[in-house]
């Protein structure tokens, strides 16, 4: 891992901050480069530091703040201005004193851009790069090159977009990446610039956009042709379609092409970073991502589900624990005993003939009535559990619960609620208030039980879907709530139906807490 051979490059917290409503403060910005560090990256460009204030105080706190243990970090930058020396050019100067052990200077390398954006010549293009380079090589740090809209500048020009490989290469450049800027290649004609590219004995890079939908495609095509450093960002974060999505290529290159890019270790932790970097960007998760999305190993099981119980390799691209996935199987009422009898052992259960078909009764029953169980993994365990113990204890029993809605003189909406509940022999009356009903009832549940179960205070609700149902064969229409919610190491949700939505809500509410205190091991 720590040779120099092949570069797995982040650059999440500069390209992929590009991301439309993604906006990650300096902490944001310290945390996330910890996860990406625990994965194993090689290097992690931390953002521009003297072009924006936010990214040099980046690098000021991570010399004191970041302890990292395999990634190095890179300042990003641009090749100093026309028409000055590299030395005195204050955002070189930036470069230099950002602490960063490398820096990556992005160049133009199309000509059109050079005289068009730039305004310069294509000799004094070269000559910027020449001097940025070597200058700050230098000075002691390691130097890669971006070359910008290479792809598009070797449709255009290709002699010239060589020559700014080379330029770049002689000056002392370690690496340049080469970057499909506007994310229009497809993988054949990449891989065949990409060959061109590595004739000229620079070391080549690769960084791609997703506009085609083959950012992750075309940086294996990049691989395959000569390419031997991948840049991307985490869960394919960027400006407009996204960039390579990193996890991605990571799990394709070290599982599908032997490469070892990261610790065997740190790639089954790959589901669990993927997901707690969502938490700091505060972006909804993909479930579909590959690899990592909670979707990636779910199997609607109906006809095939007793195959998948022979063997489930039959069934899936690879085994999902190498990156930290699960299999699950999503329990429908396309589903029959084989699939029920499948979730319960991967919940650990071995069922019983006669418990199984209890058990798909009560699932096809509750099923009927509006209830799902492929997206409430919770529920359904807990039915689960009903089945196989018999009518579970319940760690507390509710008398009854009210919500209070109130329109206040000043506009603002307010939610008060009551429970009564008895628990461990007490009766107790608890109040909370909320930004909305189910808010209400949540705090109020919590005030309850917390100074019996302190772990509740780990239990953090973090979504809440509603969905009304038509009703059937003459009956009312009614609301399904799915409440997910999550502890220190996982998430979970569970379901309620009923006419009124508050009701609803309270049924899956009841057992995302039960839930969570089973799993903080509290039996009852
Ligand atoms: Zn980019």
């Amino acid at each position: 891992m720590a040779d120099d051979r092949f570069h797995v490059y982040d650059t999440t917290l500069r390209d992929g901050a590009q991301q439309e409503g993604l906006n990650l403060t300096v902490a944001d910005k310290l945390a996330v480069a910890r996860h990406l560090d625990g994965l194993g990256v090689g290097f992690i460009e931390g953002g521009w530091p003297g072009a924006n204030p936010k990214d040099t105080e980046f690098f000021r706190r991570a010399q004191t703040e970041l302890d990292l243990k395999h990634a190095q970090l890179a300042a990003f930058g641009a090749t100093r201005r026309a028409g000055v020396q590299a030395a005195d050019d204050p955002l070189v100067a930036a470069l230099r004193e950002s602490g960063a052990p490398v820096v990556t200077l992005v160049a133009k390398s199309h000509d059109r851009h050079v005289e068009l954006a730039l305004r310069t010549t294509l000799q004094e293009n070269l000559a910027m790069i020449r001097d940025t380079v070597s200058h700050l090589r230098a000075e002691g740090q390691r130097v890669f090159l971006d070359a910008e809209h290479f792809f598009d500048g070797y449709r255009s020009n290709p002699a010239y977009a060589l020559e700014v490989l080379r330029t770049a290469a002689e000056a002392g450049a370690d690496v340049i990446a080469l970057c499909d800027t506007n994310g229009g290649m497809l993988p054949d004609e990449l891989a065949e610039i990409v060959q061109d590219a590595v004739r000229t004995s620079a070391r080549v890079g690769i960084h791609c956009h997703d506009d085609t939908g083959c950012a992750v495609a075309n940086t294996l095509a990049a691989v395959k042709a000569g390419a031997t450093h991948v840049q991307g960002c985490a869960n394919g974060y960027g400006e407009r379609s996204g960039n390579a999505n990193l996890f991605t290529v990571v799990a394709n290159l070290q599982l599908k092409r032997g490469f070892e890019l990261v610790p065997q270790e740190s790639l089954a932790e790959m589901t669990r970073i993927a997901h707690a970097i969502t938490e700091v960007t505060n972006v909804t998760p993909n479930s579909h991502a590959p690899y990592v999305g909670t979707s990636a190993f779910a199997h609607k099981a109906g006809l095939h589900a007793s195959a998948i119980k022979v063997d489930p390799n039959l069934y899936q691209h690879i085994d999902p624990a190498q990156v930290g996935n699960d299999m699950r199987m999503l329990v429908s009422d396309m589903a029959g005993r084989a699939s029920v009898e499948l979730k319960g052992r991967e919940l650990g259960y071995e069922l019983t003939p006669e418990h199984t078909k209890a058990l798909v009764e009560r699932v096809k029953d509750l099923e009927a009535r509006g209830f799902t169980f492929e997206a409430a993994d919770a529920s359904f365990e807990l039915l689960l559990r009903d089945t196989v113990h018999g009518e579970r204890k319940r760690h507390f029993d509710v008398e009854s619960w009210r919500v209070i809605v109130e329109r206040t003189k000043g506009g603002e909406l307010v939610s008060e609620a009551t429970v009564k509940l008895h628990a461990k022999g007490e009766r107790i009356v608890a109040t909370g208030d909320g930004n909305g009903p189910v808010n209400a009832l949540d705090k109020a549940v919590r005030q309850a039980l917390e100074q019996l179960y302190p772990e509740l205070a780990m239990l953090e609700l973090v979504d809440f879907k509603v969905r009304i149902l038509e009703g059937t064969h003459g009956t009312d229409a009614v609301t399904r709530v799915l409440i997910t919610s999550s502890d220190e190491s996982a998430e979970w949700a569970t379901v309620g139906v009923a006419e009124n939505i508050i009701d609803a809500s309270w049924q899956a509410l009841e057992q995302a807490v039960t839930y969570g205190l089973l799993r903080a091991g509290r039996e009852c």
